[in-house]
């Protein structure tokens, strides 16, 4: 089964504007040998300018979250529509980071995976357990139910852009990043689990990412695992020439 690998940055609250536009612009530079897609995700601010910066060049923007009402008394939300109107294709749901300093639950990731979805937005859903979870066994019951409650609702039809990023909390900005054995063996758990509920073709076609501590020092061997499609990059998206070598795996 060939997946198309996916490279994606995550710039969280990083970068001006010009910051951004030069870092995307020195990533032009990336020769894009395996063929990836690629993904960058800057804040708000700078979603329009990179946008820009980035026209035919194919590289993906994406929103680092967006809300799942249309329009309203919402303060400080930001919708699908504006997101898109500013340049973004794509929309980061449920960071570890947004779970827990900002309280998304799977209820309202649902809510939100929906809004998206409804303005044609490619949605890469992060899930991932606490190093807590892990040391209680307690993986399977926690992807499960972020997988289970997070798309609820929906057809593999209208998932059918899905990616999801496999983020082991305990390994995101750590430096700690799991083993690619360990990557391995939660990604082969998700895509049983979305066997069962959303079949067997969507479970082998669908592109899932390990994010967590990702650097151009690791990745080869992490790509290298049957089930791993990409990775979702945090502190090493911000510095041009890491992120070029990340996109340009061996
Ligand atoms: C992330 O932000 O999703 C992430 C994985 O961060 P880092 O690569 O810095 O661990």
């Amino acid at each position: 089964m060939a997946r198309k690998p996916f490279i994606a940055g995550n710039w969280k609250m990083n970068n001006t504007i010009q910051e951004g536009v030069t870092l995307v612009n020195a990533l032009k530079a990336a020769k894009n040998k395996n063929n990836a897609d690629i993904m960058v995700a800057p804040s708000f601010t700078a979603i329009n300018a990179v946008a820009n910066a980035l026209k035919g060049t194919g590289f993906i923007v994406a929103a680092q979250d967006c809300y799942f009402e249309e329009k309203g008394a919402f303060t400080s939300q930001v919708s699908p529509s504006q997101i898109k109107e500013a340049g973004a294709t794509a929309v980061i749901l449920g960071h570890s980071e947004r779970r827990a300093l900002f309280g998304d639950t799977n209820e309202i990731l649902n809510k939100k995976i929906a809004a998206a979805l409804r303005h044609n937005l490619q949605v890469i859903y992060c899930v991932g357990e606490t190093l807590a979870e892990r040391e209680a066994n307690k993986i399977e019951t926690v992807i499960t139910s972020q997988l289970v409650e997070g798309l609820k609702g929906y057809t593999a039809e209208e998932l059918k852009t899905l990616v999801i990023a496999y983020e082991p909390v305990w390994a995101i900005g750590t430096g700690k990043t799991a083993t690619p054995e360990q990557a391995e063996e939660v990604h082969a758990l998700i895509r049983k689990v979305l066997t069962k509920i959303l079949g067997a073709d969507f479970a082998n076609n669908i592109r899932i990412l390990y994010g967590g501590s990702v650097k151009a020092e690791n990745v080869d061997s992490i790509m290298a695992k049957e089930n791993v499609d990409g990775v979702l990059v945090g502190g090493q998206a911000l510095i041009a020439e890491k992120f070029t070598r990340i996109i340009d795996y061996e």
